[in-house]
Order: structure tokens, then C-alpha cells, then sequence
């Protein structure tokens, strides 16, 4: 595999003033020689996130079982200016959690479980180590729902979600993981715990302290606990794979079942023919089209009525179908059918053990994206003939993904094939990441969408609230 030269360094970093083993032995004194891994100890989970990039062994890896260890180990990384870099599930697509050799590496697993559901106030409050499933799990016993879901969701944590503020499949109806959230418990990099776990949905008492934290990728602080918003369980839920003639009509698509059914439409997912039959393959399923299309929309309805089977969604494509509006549509008849119309949506676990993939994960006007394919496939074509490369993306929010099979341009310096992209995003006012984050692979890119200003407010927030540079340094600036 080709690594891209990335420096993994932070120019404002301070030089520790304990030696390591100082900061090691105080540790242990207060956490408990279990709590912190060394050497052999620490497994290969820990050295690098799903984007697999510069695998390395951190000095030490810390296990806190709750928020007042993570609040006392913070203070003495604090007081010894040592970096510290906080890791969730390790299925980040960033870098963001990737810990130097002189880091120490501080895990949320051992925090993890759901502590309540307030079913009267609608709420899931959850320890920031618990994985997403779990707490979808716990949320449709208690009868609701948990809004956020993304394909990692059996690995990544809660607290990852939050820190990279987590898109996933069900934007379009609910928002991003920051529209889920109510309250948020953080340790600070000074050791203090920050404590807004209210369960109002109104509060205009100041600043809204937790939206700093959410998206910041543990550059301001380490996510504890969480109050999660829950929402109703929709009762009927219907998937369906359909054809179309190319871009505007996915478009075209997208509104009508919205007028239709509004925000009941819950996912809207985008396959250009490259990934679709990629997917398909991948998942040994057979296509359920006879022949090839331009592109493909899964997509998802979920309503409350529980005694909808899908007539109404069924009638809005045979609809569709009759005026030419789309050219084929399979609803799925089961949950196992739907499962593996998804699967082929979430083949994307796979791309690190398949491809050596670069992922682009951008933002841009709905009413740009299919040009910006077009272009961004041709342009990549002509400067590298023969490269294999992948366009998906949740549409709905204006969100393409791009994955560039490295194995298919032998030798490619993959830093060559993220500059050649994002140039050509700039003068689109495009995001270079919608919901992945900047971590490590992204920082140098992160001009093309943020102005000079926006960035010095940010490093002025950084300072007021990390004025050591010790957490994540070398992540996002
Ligand atoms: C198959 C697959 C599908 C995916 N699909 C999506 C998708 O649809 N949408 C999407 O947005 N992402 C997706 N991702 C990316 C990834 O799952 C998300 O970014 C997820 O939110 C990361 O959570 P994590 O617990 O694995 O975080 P990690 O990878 O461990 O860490 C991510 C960042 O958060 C920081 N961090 C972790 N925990 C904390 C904490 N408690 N406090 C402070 N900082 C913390 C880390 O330092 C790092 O900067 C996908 C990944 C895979 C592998």
C-alpha cells in the first residue's frame, strides 16, 4: 500500500515537561496499572483508524472507566504539557484518532452503557464509549428511536459520533448527530468537567457550550456522556432500489417523493454504475435489473402508520415508472431483502481490505453535484488513464462521497490524487469534508472551505480551551 507523505507533526506543539515515565508512574497511581498499556500491551486497534494510514504503537494507552478518570488523567497530561489523543471505535475515515509514538492514547471502551431513557422527556442518556448500535438497540426496546445510523454503526462509539459530528443515512429526515444531541458531559483538557447533561430542548441561557465539542474530533475536549434526543418508532419501514435515466432525474425524484411523503423519505442514496456494481459483486447478490442504468437510488421510506405496507411508496414509483420519470424499481418484500439492498450501499466496510482506497467525502450544491462527477471522473481519467475509481453519496444532503482505488495507478502519491480533487472543488465553494471530519488526511485542504477568519476563531477557541496544546494536536489546523 502507497502511503501519502502526510506529516504527522503540529507545528504549535510544546515540548513535555515531565519525562514520559514520570507521567506514566502518575498515571498508574491514579487510574491503576491496568488502566494503562505500554509497549506489547497495547493491540493493533489502537494504532490506526479504518483509513488503515500510518500504522504506530502510542507511548501508552489509557483505559478510564469513567468520566473522574479520564478527569484525573487529563489533569496530570495537563500539568506534564503530554499530548493525549482520544479514541472511540477506530472507524474513522479521517485519521483523526491516530495517535505519534510519543502520544498517549486515551480509549473510551471501558466508559460505555446506556444509563437512562426518560421515555416522559424522550431521552437516552449514554456513556460516550458505547457503541451506536447499542444504543439503537436500547432505544427501539424502550419503543423509540435513535435518529443517527451509519454503516460503522456496530464499531464507532457515541462519543466518535459526536466528536466528528456523524452524518450517516438519515440525514434528510432527522439531521446530523448534532441534532440529536440535548446535553453533553466533557472532560476538558485542564482536567475540569464541563457538565450541560440538561434534557431541554430549549435553553438560550448563553452560549450553547456542547455544539463547540460536537465536530471538533477531540481537539477541545473529551466527550464523556451524552443526552441523546429520541423520536417516535416508525412502524413502516420500505426500501427500494431503483434506475435512472442519470443525475436530474435522481433529482427530479428526490423532490416528488418529498412532496409526497416529506420528511417520511429517510434516506435517498446515490450509486453511479462504477460503485453499484462494485457492491453488487462484492456481496455476491445477482443485480435485480436485467441489464446496466445510469444510476441508481436506494432509498428509504418510514412512516408511523403501522398498517401501510408500502402501498402508497409502491403506487409513487409505479407512478414514477408509468410517466418515465424512472426507468426500473424492486421494493423490497422483506427485511431480508432490504438488509441486502443495503448491503450493497454498505460494501464501503470493505474498501480498506479490498482497494487501497483515497476517500473524498465532500459537500456541494445539490444542483452541482452530477456536473461535478462528470467532470471529476473525466479529469481523473485523463490525468491518470486506467484508475478505478467509485462515486456514491447521500444526495439528499448534498453529500458525494469519491474513492480512488490507489492499487489502480501503480506508484500514485495518494497526497497527488487529494490535491488534483479538491482543486477542482474550490472554485465551487465546495467542503472538503461533509461529514468525516479534517483529522489528520484533510488539514492541509482545510483553506479550500474555511476563510482565514474562520480559521483564526477557531484557533482562538482552541487556546481559550487547550492552552497546552495537548489534546489531538496535529488534527484539524
Ligand atoms: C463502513 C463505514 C461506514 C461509515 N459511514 C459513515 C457515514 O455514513 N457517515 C459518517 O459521518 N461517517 C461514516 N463513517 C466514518 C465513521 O464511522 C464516523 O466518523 C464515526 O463517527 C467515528 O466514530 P468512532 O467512534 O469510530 O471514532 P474514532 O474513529 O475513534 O475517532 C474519530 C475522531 O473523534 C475523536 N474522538 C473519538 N471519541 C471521542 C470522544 N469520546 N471525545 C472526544 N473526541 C473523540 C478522535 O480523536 C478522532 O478525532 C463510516 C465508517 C465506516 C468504516
Amino acid at each position: 500500500m502507497t502511503q501519502d507523505p502526510i506529516a504527522h507533526h503540529d507545528a504549535n506543539a510544546q515540548p513535555c515537561t515531565a519525562p514520559l515515565s514520570a507521567t506514566l508512574d502518575a498515571l498508574r497511581a491514579e487510574l491503576g496499572a491496568d488502566a494503562v498499556r505500554v509497549g506489547e500491551q497495547i493491540g493493533e486497534r489502537a494504532m490506526t483508524d479504518w483509513t488503515r494510514h500510518a500504522p504506530t504503537r502510542p507511548a501508552a494507552l489509557l483505559l478510564p472507566r469513567s468520566t473522574e478518570e479520564v478527569a484525573r488523567a487529563l489533569a496530570i497530561c495537563h500539568a506534564a504539557y503530554q499530548p493525549v489523543v482520544p479514541q472511540g471505535g477506530m472507524t474513522g475515515l479521517a485519521g483523526g484518532a491516530i495517535a505519534r509514538a510519543n502520544d498517549i492514547a486515551l480509549s473510551l471502551e471501558r466508559l460505555a452503557g446506556v444509563e437512562e431513557i426518560d421515555a416522559a422527556s424522550a431521552t437516552l442518556t449514554v456513556r460516550a464509549g458505547t457503541t451506536l448500535q447499542t444504543a439503537q438497540e436500547a432505544a427501539a426496546q424502550a419503543g423509540f428511536e435513535l435518529a443517527l445510523d451509519l454503516g460503522a454503526r456496530g464499531s464507532c462509539q457515541i462519543g466518535g459520533n459526536l466528536a466528528t459530528n456523524a452524518g450517516g443515512n438519515r440525514v434528510i429526515q432527522s439531521g446530523t448527530a448534532r441534532d440529536q444531541v440535548l446535553g453533553l458531559e466533557v472532560v476538558l483538557a485542564n482536567g475540569d468537567v464541563l457538565s450541560s447533561l440538561g434534557k431541554m430542548v430549549k435553553n438560550n441561557t448563553g452560549y450553547d457550550l456542547k455544539h463547540w465539542f460536537i465536530g471538533s474530533e477531540g481537539t477541545l475536549g473529551i466527550i464523556t456522556r451524552a443526552v441523546l434526543r429520541l423520536h417516535p418508532q416508525r412502524a413502516a419501514r420500505h426500501t427500494a432500489l431503483v434506475a435512472l435515466n442519470g443525475y436530474d432525474a435522481a433529482v427530479n425524484l428526490l423532490r416528488r417523493l418529498s412532496t409526497r411523503f416529506g420528511n417520511d423519505i429517510s434516506a435517498f442514496e446515490i450509486m453511479w454504475p462504477d460503485f453499484y456494481d462494485f457492491g453488487v459483486k462484492l456481496t455476491g447478490t445477482r443485480s435485480p435489473f436485467d441489464g446496466a442504468h445510469p444510476l441508481y437510488a436506494l432509498i428509504e421510506h418510514a412512516g408511523f402508520d403501522a398498517d401501510d405496507h408500502g402501498e402508497r411508496f409502491a403506487a409513487a414509483l409505479t407512478e414514477a415508472l408509468d410517466e418515465g420519470a424512472i426507468r426500473d424499481a424492486v421494493i423490497a418484500q422483506s427485511v431480508a431483502d432490504a438488509r441486502a439492498l443495503w448491503a450493497i450501499r454498505e460494501c464501503t466496510a470493505e474498501f480498506p481490505v479490498r482497494l487501497d482506497p483515497i476517500n473524498f467525502d465532500v459537500s456541494l450544491p445539490i444542483s452541482v453535484i452530477g456536473d461535478f462527477v462528470e467532470r471529476c471522473r473525466a479529469a481523473l481519467n485523463e490525468r491518470w488513464p486506467g484508475n478505478e475509481s467509485y462515486f456514491f453519496g447521500h444526495i439528499g444532503d448534498s453529500n458525494l462521497h469519491v474513492t480512488v482505488d490507489g492499487n489502480s495507478i501503480p506508484g500514485v502519491d495518494h497526497h497527488a490524487v487529494y490535491a488534483f480533487v479538491y482543486e477542482m472543488l474550490g472554485p465551487l465553494h465546495g467542503s472538503v469534508s461533509a461529514e468525516h471530519g479534517i483529522g489528520l488526511l484533510k488539514r492541509e485542504f482545510l483553506p479550500i472551505s474555511r476563510s482565514p477568519t474562520e480559521l483564526a476563531a477557531m484557533a482562538a477557541i482552541k487556546h481559550a480551551l487547550d492552552p497546552h496544546g495537548i489534546l489531538n494536536p496535529g488534527k484539524l489546523f
